[in-house]
């Protein structure tokens, strides 16, 4: 960022925050890259930005990061949430508890979490039995949808957020003195706002799941929801969307913080041409292929499969819409892909 960028200078003056004063607070997960970061900043108010992992041992971690940065949980004064994924949002409800932060979190979740269950298992089971899940899986599947509801209902109660981010298309937010551009960022999952601020005449991004320095974000957007098929385009505007942005740092949820904006953007963009072409050439022209069984090729580990069935069944939609593939329905619903130059 040049140095005599007025906008920049004021603002680092008027709410003396320094870049060394964002402090990052790591949490243990059990998936890679083995961690999950929640950043505290004064703006000049204590503001907490995504709230970690759930469970009391997170918990603990929380308050003795704040305790070492010399706050207490009861002073944090703001919650900002990027996104209801349980590794983002799982202290909300103690922080709420001790503090009683004012709490911003993406619109999108309101509705999302007025989603009817029995409407929502509805549609993942014809989802997943069209991409080719049966029996236990597809019961599997099922279970999981239906427990990510509960358990983001559980964890950020609609009533306990104060501001909605993006309601009535607005796209910032003042947080203390600070202002922050609200950037919705879809695809990771599909409410997924980024929040970007300038901080000592640096433009900094509070990314959440986006430009990850170590791997691309899984395309979970609303899992088997309605709409699964959305999650490979969403993920291409919000990749568009930011890397329009001049970043000069970025405080991402995994991996570290960095200054690789728009490597990690390009990294992304080839991964989802990886993805569409590795789909499109595993095509078996004479079965057919189903989703399921393209997501079962591309995971090592089992833990994996749920998260990626989404952006294979997305994958396949795009080469079905730009006529690479061929998709045939069975009586049983299940639908097979063949590539489309085979008659
Ligand atoms: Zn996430």
């Amino acid at each position: 960022m040049d140095d005599a960028d007025p906008i920049g200078a004021d603002r680092s003056v008027t709410t003396g925050i320094g870049i060394d004063d964002v402090h990052r607070i790591e949490f243990d997960v059990d998936w890679p890259p083995g961690h999950v970061a929640a950043y505290l900043l004064e703006t000049p108010e204590l503001t907490l930005i995504d709230a970690g992992m759930t469970g009391e041992r997170a918990g603990d971690r929380l308050e003795e990061a704040l305790d070492t940065a010399g706050y207490d949980l009861a002073d944090v004064a703001h919650l900002l949430v990027t996104h209801p994924h349980v590794d983002h949002v799982g202290q909300v409800p103690r922080v709420i508890e001790r503090a009683d932060p004012t709490v911003y979190a993406p619109v999108g979740v309101r509705e999302r979490l007025a989603r009817e269950p029995d409407d929502l298992e509805r549609q993942v089971e014809a989802n997943a039995t069209a991409a080719g899940l049966g029996g236990a899986e597809r019961d599997g599947a099922i279970g999981m949808a239906r427990d990510s509801l509960e358990r983001s209902r559980r964890l950020l109660p609609p009533a306990a957020v104060d501001r909605w981010v993006g309601e009535d298309g607005s796209d910032s937010v003042t947080v203390g003195e600070l202002e922050f551009e609200t950037i919705p960022t879809p695809g990771h999952q599909a409410d997924h706002h980024c929040f970007e601020t300038t901080i000592e005449g640096e433009r900094v991004l509070f990314a959440g799941d986006t430009v990850l320095e170590p791997f691309r974000p899984v395309l979970l957007h609303i899992g088997l929801d309605r709409g699964v098929e959305q999650s490979l385009p969403a993920f291409e505007r919000t990749l568009d969307r930011l890397g329009a942005r001049s970043i000069d740092r970025a405080f991402p949820g995994h991996g570290p913080v960095h200054e690789e904006h728009q490597e990690t953007i390009d990294r992304d963009r080839r991964s989802l041409r990886r993805l569409t072409e590795g789909v499109a050439s595993r095509l078996d022209p004479e079965n057919g292929t189903t989703a399921a069984e393209l997501a079962r090729e591309r995971v090592e580990d089992e833990r994996e499969f749920a998260y990626r069935l989404p952006e294979v069944v997305s994958a396949l939609a795009r080469l079905e819409a730009t006529d690479r593939a061929r998709r045939s329905t069975t009586e049983a619903g299940v639908q097979r892909y063949r590539p489309a130059s085979v008659e």
